[in-house]
Order: C-alpha cells, then sequence, then structure tokens
C-alpha cells in the first residue's frame, strides 16, 4: 500500500512539476511576443502628500494587454521575466516610457510630481544602467529631479557595498532612490544611514495589519521616526483605509499610496485625478475630499 500511495504522489508531483515547466516555458514564449508586439502599458498610481494635500508623486505600474487573456498584472509575468532575464527588456520599457508620458503631462500643465519606476535587481545591478537612465533623460527631456528610481529592501542588501555605489552614482545624475517594501528585508540599520536615499516605503504587509496588531502600528511608527531620523521621507504603501490613514497621518508619514486615495490608473484618467484631487486635514477627525 504505502509503495503505491508513494507512486501515486510521485506521479502527482511529477504531474504539477510538468504544467509549471509547460506554463513557464509558454509564458515565457508569450512574454518575447509581447516585447516585439509591444503589448506592456503601464498604470499610474498616485501618492499624496499629507502636508501639501495633493498629488507629488505617480508610480508606474506594469501591465501585459494579452491579446487573449485581458490585462494581466505583474505578478503574474515579473518572476519568470527575472528567472528568463527579459526583465532588463522590460524595466528599459518602463522607465523609458513612464519619463516620456510624465514629461507629455508636464506639457499640458501637471506640475511639481515626481515619476516612481521600479527597477529589478538585475536591471538595478546592470552595468548599462546609469548610461541608460542617463540617456532617457536626454532623449525625453525629463529633468533628473521628477525621477525617482524604487529598489526592494532585499535588493539593496543583497550587496550594501555595491548598492551604495550605484546609488551614489545614480543620484549625481540627479535622480532620487526610494526603498520599497521597506521592512520585508533584512536592513541593517549601519547600511541604511549610508545609502544615498531620498524615501522609504513602508511595505503594505504592515499598512494592512495597523488596526489589527498594535505591535504593527508601533513599529509603523517607529519606521517613520527612524526615518525621519535619518533625514528620509516616508511613503505608506498600500493605505486602504482612513482608521489606517489617521493613524499614518499621527506618525508624520509624509505621503501615502493606496485604494484608499486611489488604486493604479489608466493614463487617460491620471491628469484629471491629479489635477482635482485635494484632501485637508481639518482637525481631529480627519476629513477629506476628492473635488470633480
Ligand atoms: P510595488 O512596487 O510594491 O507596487 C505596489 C503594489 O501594490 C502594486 O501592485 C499596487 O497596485 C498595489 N497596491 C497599491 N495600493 C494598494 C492597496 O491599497 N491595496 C492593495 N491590495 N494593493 C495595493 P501591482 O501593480 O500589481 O505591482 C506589483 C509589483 O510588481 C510591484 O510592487 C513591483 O514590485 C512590480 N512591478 C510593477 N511594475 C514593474 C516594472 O516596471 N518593473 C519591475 N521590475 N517591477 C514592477
Ligand atoms: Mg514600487
Ligand atoms: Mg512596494
Ligand atoms: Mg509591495
Amino acid at each position: 500500500l504505502a509503495k503505491s500511495q508513494g507512486g501515486q504522489r510521485y506521479a502527482f508531483f511529477d504531474e504539477s512539476l510538468k504544467q509549471q515547466l509547460l506554463n513557464r516555458v509558454q509564458v515565457e514564449a508569450d512574454l518575447r511576443t509581447a516585447i516585439k508586439e509591444n503589448q506592456f502599458i503601464l498604470y499610474y498610481q498616485p501618492q499624496v502628500d499629507l502636508a501639501k494635500g495633493r498629488v507629488t508623486g505617480l508610480e508606474a505600474l506594469i501591465r501585459w494587454q494579452h491579446p487573449e487573456k485581458g490585462l494581466i498584472p505583474p505578478n503574474a509575468f515579473i518572476p519568470i521575466a527575472e528567472q528568463t532575464g527579459l526583465i532588463t527588456t522590460l524595466d528599459t520599457w518602463s522607465l523609458r516610457e513612464a519619463c516620456r508620458q510624465l514629461k507629455e503631462w508636464q506639457a499640458a500643465g501637471l506640475a511639481d510630481v515626481t515619476v516612481s519606476v521600479n527597477l529589478s535587481a538585475q536591471q538595478f545591478q546592470d552595468s548599462e544602467l546609469l548610461p541608460l537612465v542617463a540617456t532617457v533623460l536626454s532623449e525625453t527631456g525629463l529633468r533628473p529631479e521628477h525621477l525617482d528610481l524604487e529598489i526592494t529592501e532585499s535588493c539593496a542588501m543583497s550587496s550594501p557595498a555595491c548598492a551604495i555605489s550605484i546609488m551614489q552614482a545614480l543620484t549625481e545624475l540627479g535622480v532620487s532612490i526610494s526603498i520599497d517594501d521597506f521592512g520585508t528585508g533584512y536592513s541593517s540599520l549601519a547600511y541604511l544611514k549610508q545609502f544615498p536615499i531620498e524615501t522609504l516605503k513602508i511595505d503594505r504587509s504592515f499598512v494592512m495589519n495597523i488596526e489589527s496588531d498594535d505591535k504593527v502600528a508601533s513599529l509603523c511608527d517607529s519606521i517613520a521616526h527612524l526615518a525621519h531620523r535619518l533625514g528620509l521621507r516616508v511613503v505608506a504603501e498600500g493605505v486602504e483605509t482612513e482608521e489606517q490613514l489617521k493613524f499614518l497621518v499621527s506618525s508624520a508619514c509624509d505621503s501615502v499610496q493606496g485604494y484608499f486615495f486611489s488604486k493604479p490608473l489608466p493614463v487617460a484618467s491620471v491628469l484629471q485625478f491629479a489635477h482635482s484631487f485635494a484632501w485637508q486635514q481639518v482637525g481631529q477627525p480627519v476629513t477629506y475630499f476628492a473635488l470633480d
């Protein structure tokens, strides 16, 4: 009996592994076609500066417009793009497209807004990154202070000494750097203070538990204070509720990003949102409103 069960388990395992491999091979082939046929688009999620009460940042988030499967979120293809090395092609496209798009919005009257672009670890460590960023800025005419590059905490910490020198070179170009998903990696505080970065983004996994877990709330509060002591800005990601927002206001978070204010928006909706959005904090309780 044990033997036949073992055999079945093996067969089952083998089958699902085969499925995974087939899926990977299929997605990789599809991705190559998608790159050739330009099937990617960017959505932009507003970042609201709480002191200014307006949109001061837009995070560019890639989506795959699959001809049959519709809009595919990044989590469904970024891991495979990373495994196959296609990620640097996607990141290069996102960077160029986001800079071009912000420049176009600036021409339409959008002022004092920065675009944030996510970089994979591969792209961050690529020796071509610096010339690429410089070329994209000069091609698009975007001023470097309007470009922010997001790298994850785990990417920055995987080889901190290397990361510092890449970050230094990038900041010499005039762009700013944010540490994304902060709190999910294992930051050495000694390195954190040496990174020439501007912003820490508190990961959504913390923000979502602010109301249910006092310890998580204290952690968010501590991260915000730590960041400020290091002279960094703090952005909270994944803010969905008014309670979370109130807490983050009380922790002196600088900006928030999340469904409470806005989901990532298609290009056509961004200008109207940014122009009409206003948020005001009138004592307690916090009030907010979006004008139309
Ligand atoms: P991320 O950089 O941490 O981006 C934030 C993610 O959280 C986005 O998911 C966003 O839609 C989602 N989010 C924001 N606010 C909320 C909220 O209130 N509730 C919930 N449930 N989710 C919220 P998205 O767009 O699916 O992107 C997932 C990840 O894919 C990004 O995480 C980023 O790591 C990666 N990514 C996106 N675009 C690019 C790109 O161009 N290059 C690279 N290398 N990675 C990218
Ligand atoms: Mg990000
Ligand atoms: Mg993030
Ligand atoms: Mg995240």
